[in-house]
């Protein structure tokens, strides 16, 4: 496969990268020429993931890194890791999220659920953005982006409360990032996905966001979701 240059020179870390649309962007951001740190909770997944880039594009491209967003100290020795390695850190993709298979409606939702979403999707995402602009600041700058969902802006009428307000609050937290950081030349957006067709179509999202090409981008939500998020619906 043919290398690219959209992000010649830059390091990433992608999180989230076993699967999905962290698999796929950590992908992308490796043939567009980025060095890509793959962290995940799933070492054996990141792994993998590390080895479909060496395959495709050879060595010395990408490390694996297992990390629980939602732990200070891991998150913090992520960054320290792919600075030590590659010499700086350029791109903070916080993708990493789940949505529990017991989360519901105000009424039955338990707290321990709420209480996990928020510490994976939301404290994993501070903590995300806290260590990348310490390394940004030393590297003159980068590029921020939080996984939210297209369910943030407009809500789901099938229940899944903790989710919903999680990815809510992604959004908030990342316009807000983008104010306070904006002189330090360190870019924040949100990634709104619409239910996955082809992950790659998200990857394609956050590689744009990653790259100088959106140099006046930032506390954007940015939709990529089929235009779902315009449409009109209602659950009853
Ligand atoms: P996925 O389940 O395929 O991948 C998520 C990855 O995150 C997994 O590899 C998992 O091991 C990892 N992970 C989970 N908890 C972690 C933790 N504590 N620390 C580190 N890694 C952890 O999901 P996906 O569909 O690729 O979703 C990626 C992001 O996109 C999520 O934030 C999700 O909420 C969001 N999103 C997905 C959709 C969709 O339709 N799939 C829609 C909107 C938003």
């Amino acid at each position: 496969m043919q290398l690219g240059t959209r992000l010649s020179g830059k390091v990433a870390i992608v999180t989230g990268a076993a699967s999905g649309i962290g698999f796929e962007t950590a992908v992308l951001f490796a043939r567009e020429d980025a060095k890509v740190v793959c962290a995940d909770l799933n070492e054996i997944g990141a792994q993998a993931t590390v080895d479909k880039i060496t395959q495709l594009f050879g060595r010395d491209r990408a490390i694996a890194v297992k990390v629980d967003v939602s732990k200070e100290d891991q998150v913090a020795a992520l960054v320290q890791r792919a600075v030590a390695t590659f010499g700086k850190l350029d791109i903070m993709f916080n993708n990493a999220g789940i949505m529990h298979p017991q989360d519901d409606n105000a009424l039955t939702t338990e707290e321990k659920v709420w209480d996990l979403t928020m510490d994976i999707n939301v404290k994993g995402v501070w903590f995300g953005c806290k260590h990348a602009i310490v390394a940004m600041r030393k590297s003159g700058g980068g590029s921020i982006i939080n996984t939210a969902s297209f369910v943030a802006l407009v809500g789901a009428a099938t229940p899944q409360l903790a989710y919903t307000a999680s990815k809510g609050a992604v959004l908030a937290m990342t316009r807000e990032l983008a104010m306070v950081h904006s002189r330090e030349n360190i870019r924040f957006n949100s990634l709104c996905p619409g239910p996955i067709r082809e992950a790659i179509e998200q990857a394609n999202g956050a590689l744009f966001l990653a790259s100088d090409e959106s140099s006046f981008v930032t506390g954007t939500d940015f939709r990529v979701d089929g235009g779902l998020s315009s449409a009109y619906v209602v659950s009853h």
